[in-house]
């Protein structure tokens, strides 16, 4: 739509409102007229104007008044003002004028081309300003789409993650459950390739709901005492078998100066390495893959942490180099169609590392190897090292025999009832069943439960619910709190803290296996 500017035009004599609207008549404009100060007021009420002519002086309100009334009032659309004058060969008026507010004085007698030509660069002014508004609002519009998309996007794929979730766990739990039963050579071989496959699948599941975390900035750090060396431990510990199926030697070189704890996020720092490990085996056949740990600075209470995974593996090309750390992208298709995988792995390793306060980089030669190297910036830990004392009582938990818990499992989805209910009967517990929240809140009102295994999606009403419902009965009626462990599938931080906050008093994520199932039965 085309815009048609307004002038504002005030005079105490029409003749000269129509002479100005005469010498003007050539501009595509409407002229609004006022014959007093006090009718311009209430006109730029209404209206919204490109520019004003203003008669100084008028009886009542006088031109500059009117000026100062229309500056101060913050309902009135800013506009300048022109004066016209007889009076401007004194320069006092002038510099009242400018300090009232005006932009601009035009002398009487008018010659034509200065008034002119003078309203013709204030309408420019105008129509500029319109432009820009416009698409500055249009601007606005696209950018709250694109957030908005981008958000819808990013909630898709952790539906859809924790939809894939679900099934995961009857999948997972049920293999799982096989291994323990009797089976012919053949058979367990090709229950090897269910677990190993969906463990696989798991993985790129995963991958996909943090990626789109992190694209949709949703990702937040912990910040908690841990230990590089146990990580690593760990990483080893995991991989070692995958690098042995490659007749490849994985190791480690912590150096020194490594503190015992260290203060930062120890699940993204371990996912971190663990992507790059993983790439490393995967491309590196008969041969070493080394994890490197070193302090590189201090700057502060922070230590600049550089860990480098070096592999004498078959090395990426320069050209190849360029590209690996963007999305979705891998050296060549044929790498891919080899090896697999589906190129977000560096995307999230180069967005962690920085989230971690880092760069991430690679060193490479074709034949010869990769160094994937990562920094971060981790705080100093005022923890002091305790012999070994975590481990054995993780293990000690799993070991000791279980007493005979009786126990509640408020879970809607039927293949899942049935894998945790055998799991509970094999690891000889009692269980009970409820189908939804409300069920389940009226069960544990009747009933009498060590544990209550808690889905968080169910219809009627969801697990957080039902656990907050659980806990003012119990502060009702002043007894002690029920156990409750919340089953999800959904795996991230901000979901755990959820459950935390309802008081519910542990996590456990699908898939789970049986011995996950056994540790979350026996926290305290
Ligand atoms: P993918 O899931 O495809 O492995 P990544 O983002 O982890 O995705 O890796 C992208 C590509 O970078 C890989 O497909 C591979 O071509 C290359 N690459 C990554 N790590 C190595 C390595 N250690 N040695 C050789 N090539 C590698």
């Amino acid at each position: 739509m085309k815009i048609r500017p307004k002038i504002l035009i005030v005079d105490d004599k029409k003749e000269n409102l129509i002479s100005l609207e005469k010498l003007l008549k050539h501009f595509d404009v409407d002229f609004i007229r006022a014959l007093s100060g006090n009718e311009a007021l209430s006109l730029t009420l209404k209206h919204e104007f490109a520019l004003g002519i203003f008669d100084v002086q008028m009886p009542g309100m006088d031109g500059y008044e009117t000026v100062e009334f229309i500056y101060e009032d913050p309902d009135i659309n800013n506009f300048p003002i022109v004066f016209v004058s007889a009076i401007f060969k004194d320069e006092f008026h002038i510099i009242k004028g400018i300090q009232k507010g005006a932009v601009d004085f035009i002398s009487k007698p008018i010659v034509p081309e200065i008034l002119q030509g003078k309203v013709k660069v204030f309408l420019n002014l105008y129509l500029q300003k319109k432009e820009l508004e416009k698409s500055n609002i249009e601007l606005k519009k696209a950018r709250e789409i694109a957030e908005k998309e981008s958000y819808a996007k990013s909630i898709f794929l952790a539906t859809m993650s924790h939809e894939i979730r679900t099934p995961m766990n009857g999948i997972i739990g049920v293999a799982d459950m096989l291994t323990n039963t009797e089976m012919t050579k053949s058979q367990k071989e090709l229950l090897e390739i269910i677990i190993v496959s969906g463990s696989n699948l798991m993985t790129i599941i995963n991958d996909i709901l943090d990626f789109s975390k992190i694209e949709a900035g949703q990702i937040k750090l912990e910040n908690i005492d841990f230990s590089i060396h146990d990580i690593i431990k760990e990483i080893i510990k995991l991989l070692a078998l995958k690098a042995k199926d490659q007749n490849t030697k994985l190791s480690s070189d912590i150096h020194p100066e490594i503190p015992d704890y260290i203060k930062g996020d120890p699940l993204r720092l371990k996912q971190t390495i663990i992507n790059l490990v993983n790439n490393a085996i995967k491309f590196t056949k008969n041969g070493t893959v080394k994890i490197i740990a070193e302090v590189i600075n201090i700057v502060g209470e922070n230590f600049i942490i550089k860990f480098s995974i070096k592999d004498t593996g078959i090395g990426i090309s320069k050209e190849g180099a360029k590209t690996i750390f963007k999305s979705y992208s891998q050296v060549s298709s044929s790498t891919s169609r080899k090896y697999g995988g589906t190129g977000l792995g560096l995307a999230i390793s180069k967005n962690l590392s920085e989230l971690m306060g880092g760069k991430i980089g690679v060193e490479s030669e074709e034949t010869i190897g990769s160094t994937f190297w990562f920094t971060t910036k981790l705080e100093k830990s005022t923890k002091i090292k305790k012999v070994e004392e975590k481990h054995e009582t993780s293990e000690k938990a799993t070991k000791q025999p279980q007493k005979k818990l009786s126990v509640l499992l408020a879970e809607d989805n039927l293949i899942n009832q049935k894998v945790a209910s055998a799991n509970l009967k094999r690891l000889g517990h009692e269980m009970d069943l409820a189908e939804n929240g409300s069920i389940a809140v009226e069960k544990f009102k009747n009933n009498k439960y060590d544990v209550i295994l808690m889905d968080i999606q169910m219809p009627e009403m969801d697990g957080i619910t039902a656990t907050k419902k659980i806990r003012e009965i119990e502060k009702t009626n002043n007894s002690p709190e029920i156990k409750i462990i919340a089953i999800t599938a959904n795996a991230q931080k901000e979901d755990r803290d959820l459950c935390m906050t309802a008081g519910m008093n542990g996590f456990l994520t699908k898939p789970f296996v049986a011995d996950e199932l056994i540790n979350a039965l026996s926290i305290k």
